[in-house]
């Protein structure tokens, strides 16, 4: 890694954290670490600078971090928004993945690559890839597609022991568990400093349309705290699967059979987290459990609302995912922090629901909580320089600016606003340019993958 010293100097506004802004100052950065914030000629007096950069008409931010999606479902964006939920994974989501899988490892790599530029060009500077059902055969090279690229993330390997429409991604439990060593195992010996390697469970075979058995989610956190590393699971998205678990369990819901398993604790996340009770969100206080909800998702499947309101108020880390490009269109965080308000607010009729604050909170500091890198989602000496920096001066869509944070929260659009994007030091997107990744070849590998898929499967959608 370069030791180089670069000052990002005379940010109009400085977004430090969700509650502290600062006019006009400069921050300086030391290989992939934030070292010294200040005005540019104090800074300049202190450090040895090899590059200046200049960020005057600009809002810097610290980047958003993405804690759930499906790189690979990037490529039926547009596809099945009106199918109900248990149509939409029969007719949409599984057959499409079946088709990809004759594509072979690379396609993988180039939806993964597609995902990170559509990322760093909207201002996030991570993402938690859940590789789930056919797509968990392609982790390492969706992994090897991030770090290449130089993006900073998870890649979350399913297991699935039980579904009842098997096409031939379920697999007996001591083949699933393997599988996932085998990945965790090979990717601790890539010596990757930005993605990690993590167990992604679809979710409980209570599921109606399948996942892992009791056995095997129990087997997983095991293996997960074997390798030192984390679970994340989707966990009670629809009431169809609350109402599975209730009839076979006698439980109040996922969160609490869950519990039983005993894998819930802090290096445990939740996807989605919609349906749960007031006994069921005390427990994920009490364990530390994260809570990840996808605005958008919830709104386009019609699967219900995250209980963020009460979730907040026992204290419960919520984060923010887009999930997969066909649940929303779009990886741009800055939509989602928005909807996630909007949604709140028509949810509770109260326009006092949630904040803006608390969006970007969850987007940044939170996120990074449950990605598990401590030093992550503020601008501060000591933490890791995944920024993002917004083009304010002369950009119609983001004037006037009284306060940068609620303008941007509520105005801003990500791939048109953002001007730069840096992870771990190095800019990876600067004003429509990808610096680490050749966007020509990504996209046409993508759109000449896209024809043959359609050809097979999805224009008879
Ligand atoms: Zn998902």
């Amino acid at each position: 890694m370069s030791d180089r010293t670069i000052i990002l100097q005379d940010a109009d506004f400085l977004v430090r954290d969700y509650e502290t802004i600062e006019r006009g100052l400069s921050v300086v950065i030391r290989g992939n670490l934030i070292v010294d914030i200040g005005k540019a000629e104090d800074l300049k007096r202190d450090h040895v600078i090899d590059e200046v950069y200049d960020l005057s008409g600009k809002v810097l931010l610290p980047g958003m971090i993405n804690c759930h999606t499906h790189t690979a479902e990037t490529m039926y964006r547009g596809r099945g928004h009106d199918f109900e939920f248990p149509d939409w994974m029969n007719n949409l989501v599984y057959p499409t993945n079946e088709v990809m899988e004759a594509e072979g490892d690379e396609l993988f790599y180039y939806l993964a690559q597609l995902s990170a530029m559509e990322a760093v060009a909207s201002g996030t500077t991570s993402f938690i890839d859940n590789c789930v059902n056919f797509t968990k055969r392609h982790v390492y090279h969706t992994a090897k597609a991030m770090d290449d690229m130089g993006f900073r993330g998870a890649v979350a390997k399913d297991a699935v022991d039980q579904s009842p429409m098997d096409r031939g991604f379920t697999g007996p439990i001591d083949e699933e568990v393997s599988a996932v060593r085998e990945f965790l195992g090979r990717w601790k010996a890539e010596g990757s400093d930005l993605v990690q390697a993590w167990v992604g469970p679809n979710g409980t075979a209570k599921k109606p349309n399948g996942g892992a058995t009791d056995e095997l989610l129990h087997k997983l956190k095991a293996v997960a705290d074997e390798y030192n590393t984390r679970l994340h699971v989707h966990l009670a998205g629809t009431h169809w699967e609350i109402e599975n678990v209730r009839k076979q369990t006698g439980l109040v819901g996922s969160i609490a059979m869950a519990h039983q398993l005993g894998i819930l604790d802090e290096r445990t996340s939740l996807a989605h987290c919609i349906w749960l009770d007031r006994s069921e969100m005390e427990i994920l206080a009490e364990t530390g459990t994260q809570a990840v909800h996808c605005p958008s998702c919830n709104q386009i499947c019609a699967i219900g609302v995250f209980p963020m309101v009460g979730l907040m108020e026992l204290g419960v880390t919520c984060a923010i995912g887009t999930d997969g490009a066909p649940q929303n269109d779009s990886l741009d965080m800055f939509r989602e922090m928005r909807s996630a308000v909007l949604l709140q607010r028509i949810t509770h009729m109260d326009a006092d629901a949630v904040s803006h604050k608390d969006a970007f909170r969850q987007a940044t500091e939170y996120g990074a909580k449950v990605l598990g890198v401590e030093n992550l989602g503020k601008i501060e000496p000591g933490y890791l320089a995944d920024l993002t920096a917004i083009q304010v001066r002369n950009n119609p869509f983001l004037m006037p600016m009284y306060d940068p944070l609620e303008t941007i929260i509520y105005a801003c659009s990500g791939g048109r606003d953002v001007a730069m994007t840096m992870v771990n030091g190095r800019i990876l997107y600067e004003k429509g340019e990808f610096r680490t990744v050749d966007p020509v070849k990504v996209m046409s590998e993508v759109e000449a993958a896209s024809k043959r898929i359609d050809n097979k499967y999805l224009h008879t959608l």
